[in-house]
């Protein structure tokens, strides 16, 4: 495995040790990562990948808005989008369908700074991407969506790097899809580097105002004063898991810090102090409880990894 504190003098990025996730998730609790690198820029990524042994574990993480680091923390090098990677630019991209504007964003761009930026020039479509509080990397990996928007129905193509600092381009066609779900079809590990996304002509008038109002409906319905990770299952076909979470009678079931928000049932939410086996066991007891009481099994939407204390 690669020496954390080991550093090729070329490399352009911010190298750490022992750096709590905590900090960088939005459950705000679990634990560190062995080591943590913030690259430079792309090309500086490329290096940083280079240096890795094979055996090293490595995560991507964004704005970690669906993560949780276990208390034992990730024994590998976490690799940080956020605050890097952030250009976004309108794309004359060949193959575009006519009439469709496209739009490349790296992975390091917040969701909700893309869709205004499409609205500004002219385009509609992305405006459900203000309230998902993740990077274009994040929304990628995850096949982020709400009302009705999903991030793979705009994929023109991305831009990916494996782990020998390779870049390649791939189409929408190289990946399976569904709901909260991509895998690359050739099987092999490789991270997205940005994404060239297509949309409607609009206005921006009325692509503002609708940002507005799907924020207002977010606001009234989701508990955004406690860290959260958003809904942390997948709807079952046809339901909403907070519906089925709701009628098992969980609202307000708390174990530590860690608490079934009163305000949306499908949201764990962090009272203080929760450590992510706080969290982790309330995600075991609601899937448990929906499970004997209404047999339905939920499937887990928040991504969890690392060793547990
Ligand atoms: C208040 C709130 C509301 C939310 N609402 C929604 C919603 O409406 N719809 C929705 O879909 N989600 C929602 N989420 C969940 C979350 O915001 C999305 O899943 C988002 O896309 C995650 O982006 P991120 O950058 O935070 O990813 P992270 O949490 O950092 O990572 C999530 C997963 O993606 C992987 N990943 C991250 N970057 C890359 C990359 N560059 N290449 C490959 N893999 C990568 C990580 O390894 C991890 O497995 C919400 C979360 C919160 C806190």
């Amino acid at each position: 495995m690669s020496d954390p504190a080991s550093f090729t003098p070329n490399l352009r990025g911010e190298l750490r040790a022992d750096e709590p996730m905590s900090s960088h998730v939005s459950w705000r609790a679990g634990g560190r990562a062995r080591s943590f690198y913030r690259p430079a820029d792309v090309l500086d990524l490329c290096e940083f990948m280079r240096t890795r042994d094979a055996s090293e574990p490595l995560l991507f993480v964004g704005l970690g808005s669906n993560l949780l680091v276990r208390d034992g923390g990730f024994a590998g090098t976490v690799v940080f989008t956020h605050h890097t990677m952030i250009g976004v630019e309108v794309e004359a991209e060949v193959g575009t369908p006519r009439g469709t504007l496209a739009f490349r964003a790296g992975c390091g761009v917040p969701a909700p700074h893309l869709a205004r930026f499409v609205a500004k020039h002219g385009a509609m479509g992305a405006e459900w991407m203000a309230g998902v509080p993740g990077t274009m990397g994040g929304a990628l990996a995850m096949n982020a969506g709400c009302y009705g928007g999903e991030t793979w129905n705009h994929v023109l193509s991305v831009e990916t790097i494996d782990r020998s600092g390779t870049l390649r381009h791939r189409s929408a066609q190289d990946y399976e899809v569904g709901y909260r779900h991509v895998r690359l079809k050739a099987g092999v590990e490789e991270w997205f580097v940005s994404g060239v996304f297509g949309f409607q002509p609009g206005e921006e008038k009325a692509a503002m105002t609708h940002i507005k109002s799907l924020l207002q409906k977010r606001v009234a319905s989701q508990p955004l004063n406690l860290p959260n990770a958003g809904s942390v299952f997948r709807n079952p076909d046809g339901d909403h898991a907070a519906r089925l979470i709701e009628s098992a009678g969980l609202k307000g079931f708390t174990i530590g810090g860690a608490q079934v928000s009163a305000k949306h049932a499908n949201f764990i939410v962090n009272v203080g102090g929760a450590s992510a086996a706080d969290i982790e066991s309330v995600v075991d007891h609601v899937h448990a409880t929906v499970l004997a009481k209404t047999g339905v099994d939920l499937v887990r939407e928040v991504r969890i990894v690392g060793a547990r204390a």
